[in-house]
């Protein structure tokens, strides 16, 4: 069957200091599945990435993880994915994450994590994609890079229509509901050739 929407989560390969990421990181998981959704996320099977993808799966979500031949045993590869696709270089992991996505969400994560929602973020700025793009602001941990973001608007280095490009939500349900919504009113197609 086809899944309702295809979201590409972005997150830490650690736990992180606090149990609230982990159960976030399930319920975003959960949601998916309980909504009839696919995920896309890195294929591995370390701090946040696993949990999310376990829960996803437990909860019947078609999982699909896309790792470098490089990571395979430093994240331990989910070999139980739905489909596990094992690329040569870490952009071709991120191309194909990104065209496999109706939206894009980064949960709490690390300099991994920062990479790929920015990239994802100047791709649509230049137009490569239209898809919508979540921040899950658990517990105000991005509280200080949204304050820095807005500090760059306020010194003319970006603009209010950069930063209304990102849906930013404390909680995992209204924001996903909202990434899916917004799914749906915007053009699937990429066009990675500027890239
Ligand atoms: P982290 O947030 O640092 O724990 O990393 C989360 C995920 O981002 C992991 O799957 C990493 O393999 C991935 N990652 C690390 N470095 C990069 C990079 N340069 N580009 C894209 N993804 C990366």
């Amino acid at each position: 069957m086809t899944p309702a929407f295809s979201l590409c989560v972005y997150c830490g390969s650690r736990p992180g200091a606090d149990a609230r990421y982990a159960q976030v990181a399930a319920e975003v998981g959960t949601w998916i599945g309980r909504h009839g959704g696919q995920l896309v996320y890195g294929g591995g099977n370390n701090g946040l990435m696993g949990v999310l993808a376990d829960a996803a799966l437990a909860a019947g979500a078609r999982v699909v993880g896309v790792i470098p031949h490089s990571m395979v045993v430093r994240e331990w590869a989910k070999r139980d994915c739905t489909e596990l696709h094992v690329v040569d270089t870490m952009h071709q992991r991120k191309s194909m994450m990104a065209e496999r996505a109706d939206a894009f969400l980064a949960l709490p994560g690390g300099i991994g994590t920062f990479e790929e929602f920015f990239e994802v973020w100047t791709w649509r700025h230049i137009g490569v994609h239209g898809k919508p793009i979540g921040l899950l602001d658990t517990g105000g941990y991005y509280q200080s890079l949204l304050a820095f973001l807005r500090q760059g608007v306020e010194h003319g280095f970006m603009n209010d229509g950069q930063m209304e490009m990102l849906t930013v939500g404390a909680e995992p349900a209204p924001l996903l509901q909202e990434l899916v919504e917004a799914a749906g009113r915007s053009p699937r197609k990429m066009d990675l050739s500027q890239i």
